[in-house]
């Protein structure tokens, strides 16, 4: 059966790189009905992010994609957190020291510099020259014994050629030559990610491992440890690379780009984060681009994931997040737009009935990519005074729109019933006594209502909106 990871390293946001390999992960185990398996590579003790972790689950979960064991759920691969299983890589090193495959390197960060820059300066590409590999036994267990710090490098077989079969990509090849003897368990005693990596692929039976195109170098050195350790190798597909707008690599601080919680914070319905990220780089086979969760997992295909680079269109993201938002069932839209509407700390206005947020939001809904949206374009409904625009206010200077405003604000202080109809009756009344009709009439009152000229519907906005805003924005629309 098929088995897939995901391995995140717990140092920070949960990027939309990473989640797009989940997600693509999670895909290709559901389309086979395989298992999807989360890992925390939290061996960089330096780089682990406190609270990190929470953050992935707290993502997944909102975004719905569910692993079948990792460290909250479980499992018969327990533990799932990479530090918890140190043990293990312990006992391959040993195997592969025994075998006289790996070897204790005495040099300094100082000396592996100075190494580098040497290279640098003839035009060499920099790797270790393998100054460690041939010490004796006995010097070697000297300085161990003197408590002198060392690293634990993998000797690197000469001369070979390291083909990978990439499910994406095809054959890729790789000179054993072109690799220096690589650590594999650093100073403080813990593997690096390379060793790592494999000892954990192969103790938790993946069969694919599926990820970034970024990690497509570390394959080889990777393939050289399956085979010292005598494992079976997975198939290796490597994703494409997210790039920006300008089709460059994605930078983690590209503004247009936000972790994925704050696609949760901003209110985005995250069945269309999942549509679109499940669209950056594999494509389906018709024209069609809306799909729900499962209709992308009888779709999934690795055959069908593009080899060159997937931008992230910022537009497209807006354009798909507003299909979703749009279809959303009011209530589910309105309970979003609550949730703005509590974390701005914005008011109802006093007295007025439970539905009238969804009413609102019925009037924006529409034309709405994400819940905070809302924010942006109905603060006037939560605060009785409002600002004009500089089209609103011309045309409140002229005769003709004073009089209009003149005689609604007449009517609407006498008129009690405040409902959309009422006011389409009123209008119309006005209508036949000052002989206007259309742009004529609506005009002037959405000006000195909403202080725009353009908006949603003016019979539904004014109903909504308490009767004494509307007397007193007319009054001073009037001033
Ligand atoms: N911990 C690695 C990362 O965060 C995982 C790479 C892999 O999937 O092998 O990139």
């Amino acid at each position: 059966t098929v088995r897939v990871r995901f391995a995140p390293s717990p140092t920070g946001h949960l990027h939309i790189g990473s989640v797009r390999t989940a997600l693509f992960n999670y895909l290709f185990a559901r389309r086979h009905g395989g298992q999807f398996i989360l890992r925390i590579e939290d061996t960089d003790l330096n780089r682990n992010v406190e609270g990190a972790e929470l953050q992935f689950l707290d993502g997944f979960q909102w975004l719905g994609i569910t692993w079948d064991e990792g460290p909250d759920v479980g499992g018969p691969h327990a533990p799932y957190r990479c530090t918890d299983r140190l043990a293990l890589y312990r006992k391959y090193l040993d195997q592969l020291m025994q075998a006289g495959q790996a070897y204790p390197c005495f040099c300094t960060d100082e000396e592996l510099a100075a190494e580098r820059e040497q290279a640098e300066q003839e035009g060499r590409v920099p790797r270790y020259s393998g100054k460690c590999r041939h010490l004796s036994e006995s010097e070697c267990k000297a300085r161990i014994d003197a408590s002198e710090p060392y690293s634990i490098r993998f000797a690197v077989p000469a001369m070979q050629e390291i083909h990978i079969e990439d499910v994406i990509r095809g054959q890729v090849s790789f000179q054993t030559d072109d690799i220096g003897d690589f650590v594999i368990v650093k100073s403080n005693g813990i593997p690096t990610y390379n060793f790592q990596v494999v000892v954990d692929d192969a103790a938790m039976d993946i069969t694919h491992v599926i990820r970034g195109e970024e990690h497509l170098s570390n394959t080889p050195r990777q393939v050289l440890l399956y085979q010292a350790l005598g494992f079976d190798l997975p198939a290796f597909a490597h994703l494409p690379q997210v790039l920006d707008q300008s089709r460059k690599k994605l930078s983690k601080r590209d503004p247009n780009v936000l972790p994925i919680q704050q696609y949760r914070a901003l209110g985005f319905v995250p069945q269309a984060m999942i549509n679109f990220l499940a669209l950056l780089g594999w494509s389906p086979a018709g024209e069609e681009e809306l799909f729900a969760m499962d209709e992308l997992i009888a779709q999934f295909d690795l055959a069908r994931v593009s080899k060159s680079g997937a931008v992230f269109d910022v537009d497209k993201l807006s354009w798909m997040a507003n299909q979703y938002f749009k279809s959303l069932p009011l209530e589910t839209a309105t309970s979003l737009v609550q949730q703005q509407v509590d974390n701005a700390n914005w008011q109802q206005p006093a007295g007025v009935p439970d539905r009238w947020l969804g009413e609102v939001v019925s009037l924006y809904q529409e034309q709405m990519v994400c819940a905070s949206d809302f924010l942006r374009l109905a603060p006037d409904f939560f605060k009785a005074e409002i600002s004009y625009e500089a089209d609103a206010k011309e045309l409140l200077a002229t005769a003709e729109a004073r009089v209009v405003v003149e005689a609604y604000l007449a009517a609407a202080k006498k008129d009690e019933a405040w409902t959309a109809d009422a006011s389409k009756a009123r209008f119309k009344e006005i209508g036949k006594a000052q002989g206007v009709k259309g742009k004529g009439l609506f005009m002037p009152v959405r000006a000195a209502v909403t202080g725009q000229l353009h908006g949603r519907d003016l019979q539904m906005t004014i109903a909504l909106l308490p009767r004494q805003w509307v007397i007193s924005r007319l009054e001073t629309a009037l001033t």
